[in-house]
């Protein structure tokens, strides 16, 4: 095996660990009204990490001046104790992220800082605007000026713009003209700002730390700092955290459409989104898939993490013991160095180990959340296989991903999804398991308490809830 070295020509450059492209994604975090501020936003990112993981930022205002510090990396790499104290105030926002629009540069990081005639602004968002090419041209075309390839910036323009005086209506008249996915902090001299769009695609959460108001993209982050769950922003909310409390104001109806795959593999499982315990949610999943597609087997292994709260449902359900035949890695980073003689499906060995004592002559049922390009699922049944599993029963806790998300979950082109071009039993084939089982649409919306259409489902569907403009659609075929 090669070790690393610092600037050895003889190896080969650290490989991004490939079956983990898109394992990031973007969170947000807010306070208003607390003298560690900072702090307080830096270990709410900390929790927030899953969400994204390429750069961060704080912007924090003390009354006065807003000032930001953002970097790309881990959250515990950007923010020292000598950074955090320096930035002083009692409201603070903060972003981690991944791109799923814009480059992946700094100058892409978030909190976005600008100046214009309403004061200064930090804005940090999650989600993905879908008419923000449009705009930009059109923006572009009379004369704006853009720093960032990222579509928050859209927002920032038409609030600068917005003939309204007043901040809260310059802002939902900028709302107004974007569509898509948008859960919002926005930063000004005397108030924190916690928005959502009218279709609620991302979580929101509203929390209380003493007299202090937090807000997060997931509840787990309230957790960490002993804060307390109050509520979710509700989609078209605008909500205006300052000294004196809370505002709540309704900028557009909300039509919910909220996003499923959070509760099927996104947020943490320790997190309440959308009203509702994402392992709660998991579990049910689990339960109904093997309802819907029970197998005879020995066990039920799952594939660590992202398979673990619905198999241990499934399990439940089935009546078959639950057992961890794969290990987990939590070391692995996010490059690494290839020995120089090949080793088959390294980027996944890295990450997982089977148990060989359990799996030899056994039947298992492996459960996982999805199948996206089902390659590394591919691996993992031949990783089991090998181990000496006499049969592998792969069960996924969601329907087929047919289509590609423009609400900021990055997913592969339409081309790369492995369902949307084949079938149940093509897939089967190329996974090389005994049997594939794919919960319906109805059981992941019965999982998830949905009996009025609050989510979006087009990842499985392909109906969008809004329009999806084609150089979206275009940029995404050619990724
Ligand atoms: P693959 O089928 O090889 O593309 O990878 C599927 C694995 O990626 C599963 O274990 C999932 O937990 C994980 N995964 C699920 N959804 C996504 C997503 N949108 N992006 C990336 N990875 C995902
Ligand atoms: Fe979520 Fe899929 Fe809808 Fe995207 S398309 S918001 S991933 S349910």
């Amino acid at each position: 095996m090669k070790m690393v070295e610092a600037a050895g020509s003889l190896f080969p450059p650290p490989q991004p660990v490939g079956d983990d492209k898109f394992h990031d994604h973007c969170g947000v975090f807010a306070v208003c009204g607390h003298p560690e501020a900072a702090k307080l936003t830096y270990l709410g990112l900390y929790a927030l990490q899953h969400r994204g993981q390429e750069s961060a930022g704080i912007a924090v205002s003390d009354g006065e001046q807003l000032s930001c510090h953002k970097g790309m990396g881990h959250v515990a790499e950007i923010f020292t104790p000598e950074i955090l104290q320096q930035l002083t105030g009692r409201l603070a926002i903060g972003h981690t992220r991944y791109s799923t629009a814009g480059d992946t540069d700094l100058r892409n990081a978030q909190p976005l800082i600008v100046s214009c005639q309403k004061g200064p602004v930090a804005l940090a968002h999650n989600g993905n605007l879908v008419n923000a090419p449009a705009i930009r041209r059109d923006l572009e075309s009379r004369g704006a000026i853009f720093q960032t390839t990222s579509d928050t910036e859209v927002i920032q323009h038409y609030f600068a713009r917005s003939k309204q005086a007043g901040t809260p209506e310059a802002l939902a008249d900028a709302l107004d003209r974007v569509e898509g996915a948008y859960s919002l902090v926005a930063l000004f001299k005397e108030a924190v700002y916690a928005i959502r769009d009218p279709r609620g695609f991302r979580p929101l959460c509203l929390g209380k730390l003493g007299d202090a108001w937090v807000v997060a993209s997931e509840t787990c982050a309230f957790d960490l700092i002993g804060a307390t769950y109050e509520r979710e922003v509700e989609p078209g909310e605008l909500a205006i955290l300052e000294g004196r409390g809370i505002t709540s104001l309704r900028f557009a109806p909300a039509h919910p459409s909220q996003c499923i795959f959070e509760h099927v593999y996104f947020s943490r499982p320790d997190s309440v989104i959308f009203g509702r315990s994402v392992q709660a949610s998991r579990e049910m999943l689990g339960r109904l898939l093997a309802r819907e597609h029970p197998a005879e087997a020995d066990m039920v292994v799952p594939v660590p993490d992202s398979g673990v709260a619905a198999a241990i449902g499934f399990a439940e359900e089935a009546r078959l013991p639950l057992r961890f035949g794969l290990i987990r890695n939590h070391y692995v980073g996010r490059t690494f160095i290839e020995p120089s003689q090949r080793i088959r499906d390294f980027g996944v060995r890295l990450k997982l180990n089977p148990v060989r004592s359990l799996l030899r002559g056994r039947r298992i049922v492996l459960v996982d959340d999805s199948i996206i390009r089902g390659t590394t699922s591919r691996k993992i049944v031949g990783i089991v296989r090998e181990a000496g599993a006499r049969e592998v029963h792969v069960r996924i806790s969601c329907p087929p991903t047919i289509s590609p998300c423009f609400y900021g979950i990055d997913t592969p082109t339409r081309r790369e999804l492995i369902a949307a071009t084949q079938s149940v039993e093509e897939i089967r084939q190329f996974i090389g398991a005994d049997s594939l089982g794919y919960l319906s649409i109805e059981a992941l919306r019965q999982a998830v308490g949905d009996t009025d259409g609050r989510y979006c489902l087009a990842c499985y569907t392909a109906n969008y809830p809004t329009r999806v403009q084609e150089p979206l659609i275009a940029a995404r075929n050619r990724e």
